[in-house]
This record gives structure tokens, C-alpha cells and sequence, in this order.
């Protein structure tokens, strides 16, 4: 290992306790979808000191930085990342008042949509099923079924470029169709203020249990994928067009366009990173040529090759 590297393993150990530092760190086994190469160094802070001592760190020693939740939106390439990559996973705080609630970035949606059910409040029954945390969800503007995070986000914390908290209100969020400021600015989340409304438990629970169905009927929950692969184009659905251009169970590798649903690309044994990049270029080859429409992705493709 570099001079450089062992410091900067030291200054991390010193900062974090040191199970929370991992060296090459494969992030296969923090991403949905089973691939990734290894993290030069992987952190996850339990307190916001910790996450902040992790990023002085990284700016001193000029480390790229990647942000990461439950890595359910996550391509990570077979080379692995040169950087650090932060968990947020262990900052999971929530601070409930009334019908508002103030969480952590690394709390699980589910875990959310669970916790305000059994409070009879409504709002992110839509966001019971997707496996992400709150900070992935509102940086892409994650939605299901009629319902996305900008109805129900009220504000956000985050820390810029140079390491400063600030607030944004739900207008300087900019939320549109899975983005939002905070991806466009590459800003690190640290919180967000949900908004929710009263309502009945039993209703509530009644229906997450109706959408849940809805998935496990139409997504290939046994297999590792990152969801909708693709982004819906205007006025279509990317699963539609690729389902017509015959690419149902069309494989790369041990990478497979879903014959469940055509929109998720699935790890079927042993897939790597590689192979879902090829069958994805694939995939927007043959729709553009059969339909003129160039599919864009939803999932974030980082790290090297
Ligand atoms: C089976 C399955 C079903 C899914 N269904 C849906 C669905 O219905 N709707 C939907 O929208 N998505 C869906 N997804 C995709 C995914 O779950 C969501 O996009 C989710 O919001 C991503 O959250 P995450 O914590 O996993 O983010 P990650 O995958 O860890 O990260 C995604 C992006 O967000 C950034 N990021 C993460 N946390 C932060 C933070 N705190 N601050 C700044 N940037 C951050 C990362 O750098 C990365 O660019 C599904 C995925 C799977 C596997």
C-alpha cells in the first residue's frame, strides 16, 4: 500500500471507530444488483461527527467521494471505486412531531412507511416497496404508483461542496421526474422534514399491502436487480418498448432482460458489472433502431472499469 493510503487509513481509524473503515471493500455486497469492484476505502458513520471528520478526511487527501443508501439504484463498475464510498446506512434517526417527522438520511423507506402507518398517518404508502433509503429516494425523486417523494418532502438538510449544512427549502429542492437539486448539485443529504396527513391505520396498512401485491405480481423480486432500469421516455414506458422489440430474457453473461417485467435488467448467478453495461447499450440500440426512442437510465453507473 502507498505512504499516502496508509495515512489516510489512519486518519479514518481515528476518526470512526474501526469497524466502521473497510479497506477494498467489495461493493458487490452493498448494491441490489450483486456486482461492483472494491471500494478503496468504504466508511459508514453512526453520527453526523463521524460523517463530517470521513469528508474533511477526504478533502485533505483530495479523495473523490461517493454517497451511497442501500445501493438499490446503484451500477457500480467491475474496476470498484478509487475514492471513498460513505454509507449513510447507519444514520437512521427519526424525530417524529405530530404529523411531520425530521429523518436521518440512512432510515429505510420501509422502515418510514411502516413507522407512520402504526402512527395513522398518511403519505408514503407509495414508498413502502422501493428498498432505498430516504437520502437515495429523494435525490433521484423516487416514485410508484401516482405517488413520488416531492409530495411529501416539507424541507431538506444537506452539505454542500464545501462541507457547510444548510437548509433547502422544498422549493430549492427542484424536484422533477427522478431527479431533484440535490442530484443536479451533487449535494450530500443528511436529512430531510417529511410532511405527512391524519388517516386510519388499518387503511393505511390495507393499502401498502395492495401496492406490495401489486409488485411481487409484476417485478422479479427473486432475482438481485436495481429496479427500473431505464427511465419512462416521454409519453411511453421503457418495459413496453423494450417487451416489443422481442428482448424479453435477452442475456449477457449472467445478466438478464427480466421475461417478468422487460424494464428490469436482473443478476441471474455470477453477473458482472460488464455484462449488465453490454446488455443495457444492447437494450437502447435495438429500441432506438426499432422505435426511434432513446432509452435513458435511471440507475447511477459509477466507479471505474
Ligand atoms: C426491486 C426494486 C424495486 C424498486 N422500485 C422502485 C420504485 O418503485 N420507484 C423508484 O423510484 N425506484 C425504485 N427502485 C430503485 C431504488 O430503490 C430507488 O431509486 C431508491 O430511492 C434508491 O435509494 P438508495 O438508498 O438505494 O440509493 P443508492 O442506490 O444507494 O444511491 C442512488 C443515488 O443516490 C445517491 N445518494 C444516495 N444517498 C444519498 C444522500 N444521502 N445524499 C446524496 N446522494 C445520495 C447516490 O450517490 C446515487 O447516485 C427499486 C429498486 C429495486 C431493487
Amino acid at each position: 500500500m502507498l505512504t499516502g493510503e496508509k495515512e489516510i487509513e489512519l486518519a479514518l481509524t481515528r476518526a470512526l471507530p474501526c469497524e466502521r473503515v473497510k479497506l477494498f471493500e467489495p461493493m458487490a455486497k452493498h448494491t441490489t444488483l450483486r456486482v461492483g469492484g472494491p471500494a478503496r476505502f468504504f466508511v459508514q458513520p453512526t453520527t453526523m461527527e463521524q460523517l463530517k471528520s470521513a469528508l474533511d478526511i477526504a478533502r485533505e487527501y483530495e479523495l473523490p467521494v461517493l454517497i451511497i443508501g442501500n445501493g438499490s439504484n446503484l451500477l457500480v463498475k467491475d474496476g470498484g471505486y478509487r475514492g471513498m464510498v460513505l454509507s449513510t446506512l447507519s444514520l437512521n434517526r427519526a424525530v417524529w412531531n405530530e404529523d411531520t417527522v425530521r429523518v436521518e438520511a440512512g432510515l429505510r423507506l420501509s422502515t418510514l412507511a411502516r413507522e407512520a402507518a402504526i402512527r395513522s398517518l398518511s403519505g408514503l404508502e407509495f414508498a413502502a416497496g422501493i428498498p432505498g433509503t430516504v437520502g437515495g429516494a429523494v435525490y433521484m425523486n423516487a416514485g410508484a404508483y401516482g405517488g413520488e417523494m416531492s409530495q411529501v418532502v416539507k424541507r431538506v438538510w444537506i452539505l454542500d461542496q464545501a462541507g457547510t449544512e444548510r437548509e433547502l427549502s422544498f422549493e430549492e429542492c427542484g424536484f422533477s421526474y427522478r431527479t431533484s437539486n440535490i442530484a443536479k448539485e451533487k449535494m450530500l443529504l443528511v436529512a430531510a422534514q417529511f410532511q405527512l396527513t391524519a388517516g386510519a391505520a388499518p387503511q393505511i396498512q390495507e393499502e401498502m399491502n395492495r401496492l406490495m401485491g401489486l409488485r411481487k405480481a409484476k417485478q422479479p423480486l427473486d432475482f438481485p436487480s436495481a429496479g427500473s432500469f431505464f427511465k419512462r421516455p416521454p409519453g411511453d414506458y421503457a418495459g413496453r418498448l423494450i417487451q416489443a422489440a422481442g428482448l424479453l430474457g435477452t442475456a449477457e453473461g449472467g445478466a438478464e432482460v427480466s421475461t417478468l417485467h422487460a424494464n428490469f435488467l436482473v443478476n441471474r448467478g455470477g453477473a458482472t458489472a460488464q455484462d449488465f453495461l453490454k446488455l443495457a447499450q444492447y437494450v437502447v440500440e435495438t429500441v432506438e433502431r426499432k422505435f426511434g426512442t432513446r432509452l435513458q437510465m435511471e440507475v447511477q453507473v459509477v466507479g471505474e472499469d
